[in-house]
């Protein structure tokens, strides 16, 4: 089954991609989503979480109490590590899940830290949604109504614009309209349909 890995960084349009190509038909994996999922009530990560760190991580509902955590795994890289080494995997596992289960013709994993992770390796091809760094700080602090700064601040801790570059197979660039961008996913949607026809599913 053909795999396209959507990455792309902060606000850079990675959701506005993975949406038009799901309304294409397109089985869409969201990793982001998926860290939500295996922590949920009754998956087995959050019953290893609350092993490990005590009900002071749950709220009264039996949800994860994230805020809780992240405060413990802050202050403590051992801890870090420790939730990691429960989260990672179950991560990985679900979404090698859902890759399995998809039927359309090809699937596609969209993350943040495709090429961060060993991620990438589930992939077949690489799509960068590229921004110039000012559009991706503009959009992002109008989503999340956050100051510019705060924005930058994020995007200092990640990958930087060239790298990311370096390591795609493919680059839409979303500096225009959504309109724009639909444009230019639409040729990789129908050459990512004649790979999956010859990769033989
Ligand atoms: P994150 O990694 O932070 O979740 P993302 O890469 O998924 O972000 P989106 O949420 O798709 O990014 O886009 C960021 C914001 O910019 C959203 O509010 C989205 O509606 C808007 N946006 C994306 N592309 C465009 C575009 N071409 N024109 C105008 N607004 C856009």
């Amino acid at each position: 089954m053909l795999i396209i890995g959507i990455t792309g960084g902060i606000g850079s349009g990675k959701t506005a991609a993975s949406d038009y190509l799901g309304s294409q038909g397109i089985a869409v994996v969201d990793a982001d989503e998926v860290s939500r999922q295996v922590v949920e009530p009754g998956r087995p990560a959050l019953e290893q979480i609350r092993a490990e760190f005590g009900d002071q991580v749950l709220q009264a509902d039996g949800q994860l109490d994230r805020a809780a955590l992240r405060e413990i795994v802050f202050a403590d890289p051992e801890e870090r590590r420790v939730l990691e080494g429960i989260t990672h995997p179950a991560i990985a596992a679900e979404i090698r899940r859902q890759l399995e289960a998809s039927d359309s013709p090809y699937t596609i994993l969209v993350s943040p830290l495709l090429l961060e992770t060993d991620q990438h390796e589930l992939v077949d091809r690489v799509l960068l949604v590229d921004v110039p760094e000012s559009v991706q700080v503009e959009r992002t602090a109008r989503r999340d109504e956050v100051p510019g700064d705060q924005v930058r601040h994020i995007m200092a801790a990640q990958m930087d614009r060239q790298e990311r570059r370096r390591k795609a197979d493919d680059i839409v660039l979303n500096d225009g309209s959504l309109a724009d961008l639909h444009e230019q996913l639409d040729p990789l949607h129908q050459a990512y349909l004649e790979r999956a026809r010859n990769h033989g599913g």
